[in-house]
């Protein structure tokens, strides 16, 4: 079910912290986390007395919204890093990091996650000079990810380019705002992927 927008800031307030799924409004005073810095909902405002588990759920919720995903798909991806060699929580942020439409993101070519995939999913979006129109692909060192030239003056591009021309990306991804197209550099270590999350407590949630 799509979501309004409205209910799209209610996740934020949720988790009392931005998770950035509005774009440029996420970094004016309209931003609903500024003007209701509580969670949503007249019972939220009481005083509640939060378990560990409590705590432990509402960083996977978090985290789950930040990279927009769904319970089963955020999953998967605790399964598969915990299969992968290095330290579990981290090997999962690298891989929410290094999604398609999260690095479209970081990119600057769409303002706000939910807008990358939407651009992924309508396939204005190239790997290695091929459309992709998967959001959950996962971006390998060296790989080149650029708008397909034919949807280089859609509206939603040209705004994303404009409010990003301020922003400095990651330094393990290499961009050329103004044609368009980036690099993945190499895959970011945990110092530098900046999501609001403490992957500790996710991977405690998990193993019990
Ligand atoms: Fe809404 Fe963005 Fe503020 Fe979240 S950070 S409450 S999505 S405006």
């Amino acid at each position: 079910m799509t979501k309004t927008k409205e209910s799209v800031c209610k996740l934020c307030r949720r988790e009392k912290q931005k998770l950035f799924l509005k774009g440029q409004r996420c970094f004016t005073d309209k931003c609903a986390l500024e003007r209701k810095p509580y969670s949503p909902g007249e019972k939220a405002k009481r005083r509640t007395i939060e378990s560990e588990y409590y705590g432990q759920l509402r960083e996977k919720q978090k985290a789950k919204r930040y990279y927009g995903l769904r319970e089963q798909q955020f999953r998967n991806y605790y399964e598969k890093s915990v299969k992968k060699r290095g330290v579990t929580g981290e090997t999962l942020l690298q891989m929410l990091e290094t999604r398609l439409d999260n690095i479209v993101y970081l990119m600057g070519f769409a303002s706000s996650r939910p807008l990358g995939k939407q651009l992924i999913g309508h396939g204005h979006v190239m790997v290695d000079g091929k459309v992709v129109d998967i959001p959950s692909f996962l971006v390998k060192e060296s790989q080149e990810i650029s708008i397909n030239p034919s949807s280089a003056d859609i509206v939603p591009v040209i705004e994303s380019k404009e409010s990003a021309a301020s922003l400095t990306p990651p330094d393990w991804l290499e961009v050329d705002l103004e044609h368009l197209k980036g690099k993945v550099l190499r895959l970011p270590n945990r110092d530098e992927i900046k999501a609001p999350i403490n992957e500790r407590i996710i991977v405690e949630l998990y193993s019990k």
